[in-house]
């Protein structure tokens, strides 16, 4: 039987070590966390493209039950007038729309499947090297522990140091001129948005929210920022992000201002990166998947659901094709393109959330927004994200990566 080494236990690599043990491998997975935390990170959207990945893990419905159904996204100006409304998912087919959750949930239930599934995750394993011989991969911990493998599988994140292991030269992130901020809120009075997320041009910020049945508000800001010294905005305390916000977003419509007066708690505070096109994804018995090969702003909703589609595509390959260097170049074949054009797409997004300070940008911002909208509530041109389905019963040469 042959062994694989995942590093990661984020959400690409739970979900690859559980398609690849049904194809028959042994698998281990290694996370640099000390623990799991179900409190970990904010919150993202689950789009109709991961929700199918997880549907074929049997999962999405342990999914659903804990998130909020979202496919409606309202938008707003910084007036409080109504812009539009987006599909968040397939145009003209909102009950297969996305799903926000905690972060920590998502991990959650893809740990939960694995550990069902008898999967080894070991924590506290923070990859340091890895080196390669003709019969073998071996990877050594920062710890000193080591472990060795058929194949290594990078899952492990946008500052993937098998990425670099398979291409000393890969491009590094780029900053988006955007800082991601977010959390959660309790704000009296404020009523609940069902199948719902709303966004709002901010006059200085640009805000997201959703309220769950139970009262809960998910919120999150992204603020336009240099950002060019990256060890002082980690330094920024959550009081003092909170008194920012406040201020940037002081004059925009309600609940935008009662949220963050309520907010408490972590907020965040990352400069938005992403990952456009990097070369090589495999290198000898090494591959990479998910944002360590296109990590994708949030602002698309998209890196999540990538990652997963990532995972079954890369299980098939590795399923249907007896040489190891084949199945790497037909996986990243059929993914490549995919990946580039939703970071391509999540570009575009962050163009319109970036804050002109000019009054007449804002104003044609807020004219032209309106007719964008009103064609993109039932424009089918976005479907290319949502409809796409990799079966894990089709071959991998021939069928949809
Ligand atoms: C605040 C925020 C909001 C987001 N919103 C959305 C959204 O709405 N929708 C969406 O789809 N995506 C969203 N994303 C992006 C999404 O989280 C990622 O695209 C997705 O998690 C990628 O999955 P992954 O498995 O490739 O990487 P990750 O989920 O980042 O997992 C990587 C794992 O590898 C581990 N690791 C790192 N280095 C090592 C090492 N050396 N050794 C061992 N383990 C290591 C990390 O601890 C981590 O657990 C958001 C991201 C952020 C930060």
């Amino acid at each position: 039987m042959s062994r694989a080494l995942i590093i990661g236990g984020g959400v690409a690599g739970p979900a690859i070590a559980l398609f690849l043990q049904r194809a028959g491998w042994q698998v281990e997975i290694f996370e640099a966390g000390e623990q799991p935390d179900e409190y970990v990170g904010l919150f993202l959207n689950v789009a109709t493209n991961g929700l199918a990945v997880l549907e074929h893990l049997g999962l999405r419905e342990r999914l659903v039950r804990e998130g909020h159904r979202s496919p409606h996204m309202v938008m707003w100006s910084s007036t409080g007038k109504q812009l539009g409304t987006v599909p968040n998912g397939p145009a003209r087919d909102p009950e297969r729309g996305g799903v926000v959750v905690r972060r920590g949930i998502l991990h959650r239930v893809l740990r939960e499947a694995v550990q069902e599934a008898g999967i080894p995750i070991t924590f506290g394993a923070r990859l340091e090297s890895i080196h390669e011989t003709d019969a073998a991969v071996h990877a050594t911990f920062a710890d000193g522990r080591t472990a060795t493998g058929d194949l290594l599988i990078g899952a492990d994140g946008v500052g993937s140091p098998t990425r670099r292991h398979i291409d000393p030269n890969a491009p590094a992130p780029e900053y988006s001129g955007l800082v991601g901020l977010g959390g959660f809120a309790h704000v009296p009075g404020l009523s609940p948005t069902p199948e719902t997320q709303h966004m709002v041009f901010g006059r200085r910020s640009f805000f997201g929210y959703l309220v769950r049945d139970g009262g809960e508000v998910y919120w999150f800001a992204n603020i336009t920022h240099p950002a060019t010294d990256r060890a002082a905005l980690r330094k920024v305390t959550a009081g003092e992000w909170l008194a920012e916000l406040r201020e940037l977003h002081a004059d925009d419509p309600y609940p935008v201002p009662q949220i963050l007066e309520h907010a408490s708690g972590d907020v965040g505070g990352y400069p938005i990166d992403d990952l456009a096109r990097v070369p090589h994804w495999s290198r000898g018995r090494v591959v990479a998947v998910g944002d360590a090969v296109h990590a994708i702003s949030p602002s698309a909703g998209q890196g999540a659901s990538l990652a997963l589609e990532d995972a079954v595509a890369l299980a098939r390959c590795l399923r249907d094709e007896p040489d190891h260097t084949d199945a790497f170049a037909e996986y990243q074949r059929v993914r490549q393109s995919r990946a580039e054009a939703v970071v391509g797409y999540a570009r575009a997004i962050n163009r319109q959330k970036r804050v002109t300070k000019s009054r007449l940008g804002i104003a044609i911002r807020d004219a032209l927004l309106p007719m964008f909208l009103k064609k993109a509530r039932d424009d089918t041109r976005n479907d290319w994200l949502y409809n796409h389905e990799i079966t894990w019963s089709e071959p991998a040469v021939g069928g949809r990566g």
